[in-house]
């Protein structure tokens, strides 16, 4: 058997993880044109490094993205400086073919709270740089974070416009990625329709997408957005995932149009696979038959804490056929578990003082919201969303009480508006003491321009809780000190065409003493 250099340097148990055995049979053709069309990516950093990634796809939207079916050799190097003069580490990694011919390196060994530059070559081709910092030292004094907030970027409905912006925003640590990475609607399935037809943006590639094959492809698709390259390449993210990466609405094993859970299965593996393959997540979160871990948390020194939630995989089902049986008032909204126990418990044994602030990076929204509109008389909940777990929401509260925390921020998205508010201790007094903050953030792109929100004054009379509901595209920027949180609204003129404008919408700022939104 063949082993590389470096992997008998680290020895055996290091050289599995890092870089696993050499293929027997490895590639030594030319390629069948520039193997970086999907750019690179970096991801999930702690204080002594982070995951850097890259996928080959000389054809990306081609069976198997144009690669040959052997794996291939590919190198990397970490680098002090954008020039790659002071490069500190390089090595050997495998594109296999088993993993959609995606690189994942998990680098370690390097320095906290410093920027680094990464690369890729295959084969005499250069992949573009990408950018990442390192965090702090566990425990150590942080003066300010920069963290974006991004997700639900359905390819037909806009351009990633957003991305560019985010992508030029200064001292980026990170950037939390909630979900809808893709959607896998078959094409023009939800574009807005000029003489009944669908008239999108752009559109898919494909029919609804099951096979691996297919999800590949769609990510690949994707990925092939340079707004979207430029932000991977200007920061690390921390990726998750919500419904559509899979199947609109999925709960555990279950889908919305009564699959048997033996075969929705094997479309969740394949998804699963898919997404691991496409995001720069580490080993942790590799894909398993019955299950994935994707909950877990980053630590940013002595200031943040980072509690990246899995809502998705565990969850018990939607209450009400997911809201379609009517009428499902609030207290049918009794959907056991949202975490599931071990992710729950893990969950409260986590919140704590260790650090300045507890960010709870998710998906879905989580403090109440009646949606009725003016002339309805009836409380109108989501069934998807906490509001349908109002028993796990309670046990929740119950633990940042407990842990007697008024440090919380809960990020969320899914619903494709803006949202500032904050989640009440109690349902029943929206206006009484609040358990956490909360900043969901819209959508990239999915919707559309959007625009004026209709009977949004009913919406905030009825949820006195909600400073902020806004349907425009864009995302969130928060920014933190050990004094306040600000976070800023940031939305996006239009989409439908390229070249939309930026501009802040509103900030609002938090001290850590009190779960209270000011405007800032
Ligand atoms: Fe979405
Ligand atoms: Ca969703």
């Amino acid at each position: 058997m063949h082993l590389d250099r470096r992997a008998l340097v680290l020895g055996a148990s290091q050289l599995v993880l890092l870089a696993g055995l050499a293929p027997q049979r490895l590639w030594a053709g030319q390629l069948q044109g520039y193997p970086f069309t999907l750019g690179v990516a970096s991801g999930d950093p702690w204080p002594d490094g982070f995951v850097i990634w890259t996928r080959l796809a000389p054809k990306p939207l081609d069976p198997g993205s144009g690669m040959p079916m052997q794996a291939v050799q590919v190198s990397w190097e970490i680098a002090e400086d954008e020039g790659f003069a002071r490069i500190v580490q390089s090595g050997e990694a495998f594109a296999r073919p088993e993993l959609g011919h995606s690189v994942h390196v998990e680098v370690g060994g390097l320095r906290p709270a410093r920027p680094y530059w990464y690369r890729f070559k295959v084969s005499g081709e250069l992949s573009p740089a990408g950018m990442v910092r390192t965090a702090p030292a566990a425990g150590a004094r942080v003066d300010r974070l920069r963290i974006g907030v991004a997700g639900c970027q359905h390819w037909e409905n806009g351009f990633y416009t957003a991305y560019q912006y985010l992508a030029q925003e200064p001292d980026l640590d990170a950037v939390f990625h909630y979900g809808d990475y893709i959607y896998e609607h078959w094409s023009q399935r939800v574009c807005p329709k000029v003489d009944k037809q669908p008239v999108c943006v752009r559109d898919h590639v494909g029919d609804e997408i099951y096979s691996l094959d297919s999800y590949r492809r769609r990510y690949a698709q994707y990925k092939s957005d340079p707004d979207l390259q430029a932000a991977h390449h200007a920061a690390a993210f921390l990726s998750t995932f919500d419904d559509h990466e899979v199947d609109n609405n999925w709960a555990n094993l279950i889908d919305e149009k009564g699959t048997p859970p033996e075969a929705f299965v094997l479309r969740r593996f394949a998804a699963m696979q898919a997404w691991y393959e496409n995001m720069p997540v580490r080993k942790a979160q590799f894909p398993r038959m019955q299950d994935m871990l994707a909950y877990r948390r980053l630590d940013y020194g002595g200031l943040l804490r980072i509690h990246l939630l899995d809502t998705r995989s565990h969850r018990t089902d939607q209450v009400c056929m997911d809201g379609k049986r009517k009428p499902c008032p609030p207290d049918m909204h009794v959907s056991r578990t949202m975490l599931g126990d071990a992710q729950e418990a893990w969950l409260d044994q986590g919140l704590g003082r260790e650090a300045r602030w507890n960010l709870i990076a998710q998906q879905v929204l989580m403090a109440p919201f009646d949606r009725r509109k003016a002339e309805e008389t009836l409380a109108n909940h989501g069934t998807d969303n906490w509001d349908g777990y109002r028993p796990a929401r309670a046990r929740l509260v119950d633990s940042i009480r407990r842990h007697r925390l008024t440090n919380v921020v809960v990020a969320s998205g899914d619903y494709h508006k803006h949202f500032a508010g904050a989640v009440p201790v109690r349902d029943e007094a929206l206006d009484g003491e609040m358990a956490a903050v909360e900043f969901l953030t819209s959508s990239i792109s999915t919707g559309g321009n959007g625009g004026p929100v209709a009977g949004v004054d009913t919406l905030l009379a009825n949820n006195p809780h909600v400073t902020l509901f806004n349907n425009q595209r864009g995302y969130q920027l928060f920014d933190v000190t050990a004094e306040r949180w600000k976070t800023d609204i940031k939305v996006l003129d239009q989409v439908e065409e390229r070249g939309g404008k930026l501009s802040t919408l509103a900030s609002f700022a938090v001290t850590p003493d009190r779960a209270t939104l000011h405007r800032a």
